[in-house]
């Protein structure tokens, strides 16, 4: 079967051959318009991917950049006391309007999260003053997601649950200031657990209780679809010993964001199958997604970022 590159090229050469056809005057052939340019690709990008590219009064050239090599929609990180990498929400907000690109999301975690405090009654009622603020914060900036990306500490099955239900409570602030609050996974989601204990994916295989769960499956579980979504981070799946293609297919009405992530250049280590993976997330409806890159020091995440933006173009497998 054609692709739609292939179709596309084959529908310009047949308008060429119309230009010899004896019938077609040149004055008819000027007034013939010109075929609208086809709308650039959705590509998202979380900006954790980028260090001083993106810092200081480097900050708005380095948008202009992003849009230039085809970023069209991005994924914050960074934000703190009421700021985005320090810069207000309105003044970030601005520089991406300025430079053509939309905010579609935002990581952040409780403060008591990044003190590693553990989720518990005790600070139940601090982990939702956080998310009113951080929610309020977000309005300005008129994305439509806030992601949490930080796992709280999880020995055994109750504690997952009850961080489901922390989810729950974020999901509801979140939504009330009409945004939608999602989590987002790394590897360690995929260790099990079970009423005692936590199996990670490095020994399950030496024993361990068979009704143990993986934490993201307990997390999926125990949330309500209509305040939590899961933002998969599809490399962190795979280093977590899971198929995230499986995942994505089982969990359709859930998993409502990709992370598009490779060892360094997407496509570049051959192991992962985005063509599988962005089947599945198309087929179950969605068409969000964000590159991301964990590379914060080489001085090449400009670099890395563009050849990460272009194998997702040209790509015959994305829209
Ligand atoms: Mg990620």
């Amino acid at each position: 079967m054609a692709t739609r590159r292939e179709f596309l090229k084959g529908a310009g050469m047949l308008t060429l051959g119309s230009m010899f056809a004896p019938s077609m005057s040149i004055d008819a052939l000027a007034a013939k318009p010109k075929p609208a340019p086809a709308a650039p690709k959705y590509i998202g990008l979380q900006t954790y991917s980028l260090g001083p590219e993106l810092r200081g009064d480097k900050l708005a050239p380095g948008l202009a950049k992003l849009k230039e090599i085809g970023v069209t929609d991005l994924e914050l990180a960074g934000y703190g006391k009421g700021k985005v990498g320090g810069v207000t929400m309105a003044d970030y907000k601005k520089m991406c309007d300025d430079a053509g690109l939309k905010i579609m999301s935002s990581h952040l975690n409780p403060d008591c999260l990044e003190r590693n405090e553990r989720y518990s009654k005790n600070n139940i009622e601090v982990i939702k003053d956080f998310w009113k603020r951080a929610a309020d914060d977000h309005a300005v900036l008129g994305c439509p997601y806030m992601v949490q990306p930080g796992l709280p500490h999880i020995e055994n099955i109750s504690d997952a649950q009850y961080v489901g239900e922390v989810f729950n409570a974020a999901g509801e602030i979140v939504a009330s200031r009409g945004m939608k609050f999602g989590y987002h996974n790394h590897n360690t989601e995929f260790d099990k657990v079970d009423r005692s204990n936590r199996t990670s994916f490095a020994v399950r295989g030496f024993g361990g209780n068979q009704d143990a769960k993986p934490i993201e499956q307990v997390f999926i579980e125990s949330t309500d679809p209509a305040k939590v979504l899961i933002e998969l981070d599809v490399y962190w799946t795979v280093m977590g010993g899971q198929d995230p293609v499986e995942w994505i297919t089982k969990y359709g009405n859930r998993i409502e964001l990709l992370h598009i992530k490779d060892r360094l250049v997407l496509g570049a280590s051959g192991m992962m199958n985005f063509e599988n993976i962005f089947k599945a997330h198309y087929a179950n409806g969605h068409k969000y997604f964000f590159i991301e890159i964990e590379d914060t020091n080489s001085g090449k995440q400009m670099e890395r970022v563009e050849a990460s933006a272009k194998y997702l173009i040209n790509a015959p497998f994305t829209k």
